[in-house]
């Protein structure tokens, strides 16, 4: 709950407030197209609409805009509720389909014929595409744009009965074909198109095309101001020319407002490839926790939050801009380091014998759950005489400046001992086994014995007959290539190391680990139990995000 930062839309909406434009009404939306899952991108829009609407007590709507039936599903309909409501936010009452309209875009469209401002071309989509001109050279008016409206009414209604064959006529906008706008240039605004609709079944055979139905579905909601990327800053003049050709029936004329997308680095943001990797196989599905879509974020331990705190940190503005992927991962960082419990996991483990620990011995030994959050408490962590280290944790000639275990060096074992390396024992491969130490019983974590001598390397460990086995996936970006667009294929920049399943040690309490529970293992990052593999007593674990940025430096 901080004090949202200003940026161009806030101060639009801020005047018109202050102007009396829409008396003090702010009404948003989100207007996702069920062709796919949200991704990052969506978040930026949805956390824009859906916050500015909280922040000015209005309401933001989320409709799909389901006008393009080959491509959309129920599946992603679903998807997208899931997503926005997982991201915080709650559309109440105002959930609408552009599919709802249809009865009323049909409607409107016949008035628009009757004055005159529409007509049915019977040329095919490569003469209409032809006569359309391009930047430097004007359009040519098709021969059926003098068609007498009457003519239109009737070819347009034997269109919507199904009289004809997909793609024999279409309906365009009657505007200027020598505008040096091209979307000005009488843009089709509804085809014959024989497919099923996800919702409206096969009632329809003739469908409206988005730059019509936009407008219309923001008009018909009351929406006040109407947000879109900047693509679309060139559709504007249609969205209020279509707007203003209604002006006496639609009841009101929202404000289409454009801001830069969000372009992230180390991923793509396009649908199209989106479907690709998952069809393809290049990740385990839509919620693949490598996955940029709001499903995969979510699975590989993001919380809303910090999806959140990220919107809010990138800001809104008129430029395109790249940001980094570090920007959203430092954000996941910060957002767990508050609400994370530290636990301890041994990735890649070094059996450590302690030589001069009782056999049977057994102790505990508390480690705190939060090292500020003093409050949360510690947790007994079980030591005895056989333990494992990580196996990066001991060099046996030590470089220059490591601080950590090798021969007759010594380090503390966090909230146990210190202990010294005294034996190194190989196979007959030369690969180290195990290693032996002693610990000195006066150094204990806690105890007045601790203070009195200092080790530099501090590490973590667990006792062996104590740890319990679980899965843990060591993900990582998807891409190993900033820009994985800029360069042709973008499929040439995958990062062939996104994914390393591995079977690693964690302490006891772990394995009561529920679904979604996030957890810092300590010294190595942030990880999260699946949400769809974790069973009861049988953890799986994501790695979200490891405690420091090791790209790019
Ligand atoms: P694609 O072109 O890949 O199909 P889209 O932008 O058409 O994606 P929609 O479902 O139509 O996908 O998007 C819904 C809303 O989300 C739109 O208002 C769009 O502007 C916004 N949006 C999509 N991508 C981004 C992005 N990268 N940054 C900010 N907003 C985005
Ligand atoms: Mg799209
Ligand atoms: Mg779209």
């Amino acid at each position: 709950a901080t004090t949202p930062v200003s940026n161009f839309i806030r101060n639009i909406i801020e005047e018109d407030n202050r102007t009396g434009k829409w008396n003090g009404r702010v009404e948003t939306r989100f207007p996702p197209e069920p062709n796919g899952y949200l991704h990052i991108g969506h978040a930026k829009s949805i956390c824009l609409n859906f916050g500015l609407a909280h922040d000015y007590n209005g309401a933001c709507h989320l409709r799909f805009d389901d006008t393009n039936p080959e491509k959309e599903e129920q599946e992603y309909v679903d998807s997208i509720l899931d997503s926005v409501r997982w991201l915080g936010f709650d559309w109440g009452k105002h959930l609408y389909y552009a599919s709802d309209y249809f009865d009323k875009l049909y409607e409107l469209a016949e008035c628009l014929i009757r004055q005159g401002k529409a007509y049915v071309d019977s040329l095919n989509a490569e003469e209409i595409r032809a006569l359309r001109g391009t930047l430097t050279e004007a359009g040519q008016n098709s021969p059926y744009r003098e068609r007498p409206s009457a003519e239109n009414l009737d070819l347009f209604r034997r269109m919507k009965a199904g009289e004809f064959a997909d793609g024999a006529h279409v309906l365009r906008a009657k505007i200027d074909m020598t505008s040096p706008n091209i979307n000005l240039r009488d843009p089709v605004i509804y085809r014959i198109r024989r497919v099923h609709h996800h919702r409206t079944g096969d009632k329809w055979c003739i469908y409206p095309m988005y730059d019509y139905t936009h407008c219309i579905s923001d008009a018909m909601e009351k929406i006040t101001h109407s947000l879109c990327t900047l693509e679309f800053e060139d559709h504007r003049p249609l969205y209020d020319w279509v707007l203003d050709q209604l002006k006496d029936i639609v009841p009101c004329h929202p404000q289409q407002i454009e801001f830069a997308r969000l372009n992230l680095t180390y991923t793509v943001m396009s649908k199209r490839k989106l479907i690709e990797l998952v069809e393809h196989g290049f990740v385990d599905g839509w919620d693949d926790p490598r996955m940029n879509t709001l499903a995969g974020v979510r699975r590989r331990g993001y919380t809303p939050e910090s999806i959140r705190l990220f919107a809010e940190r990138i800001g809104v503005s008129k430029a395109d801009s790249w940001i980094d992927m570090g920007v959203l991962e430092d954000c996941l960082r910060e957002d767990l380091n508050e609400r994370a419990p530290r636990r301890v996991a041994v990735l890649d483990p070094l059996k450590v014998v302690i030589d001069n620990y009782p056999e049977n011995g057994e102790e505990e030994c508390l480690a705190p759950n939060h090292p500020q959050k003093l409050e949360w408490g510690k947790r007994m962590l079980p030591l005895s005489k056989i333990i494992y280290i990580e196996a990066s944790d001991f060099m046996e000639i030590p470089s220059k400046g490591y601080f950590r275990l090798s021969p007759g060096a010594e380090v503390r074992l966090r909230y146990a001992y210190i202990i010294k390396c005294i034996n190194v024992v190989k196979n007959a491969n030369g690969e180290i086994m195990e290693i032996h130490c002693t610990y000195d019983a006066d150094t204990k974590s806690g105890t007045a014995g601790a203070e009195k001598r200092k080790v530099k390397g501090n590490i973590h460990w667990l006792s062996a007959k104590h740890a319990r086995q679980a899965e843990v996936r060591l993900y990582d970006r998807l891409f190993a290539q900033a820009h994985p667009d800029a360069g042709g294929d973008y499929k040439a920049s995958l990062n062939l190391h996104s994914k390393k399943i591995i079977t690693a040690y964690v302490e006891p309490s772990l394995s009561e680990a529920r679904p979604e529970d996030r957890f810092q293992f300590e010294r190595h990052g942030y990880f999260i139990a699946d949400r769809k593999d974790t069973q009861p007593g049988k953890p799986t674990f994501n790695r979200a995000v490891t405690l420091r940025d090791s790209w790019g430096k």
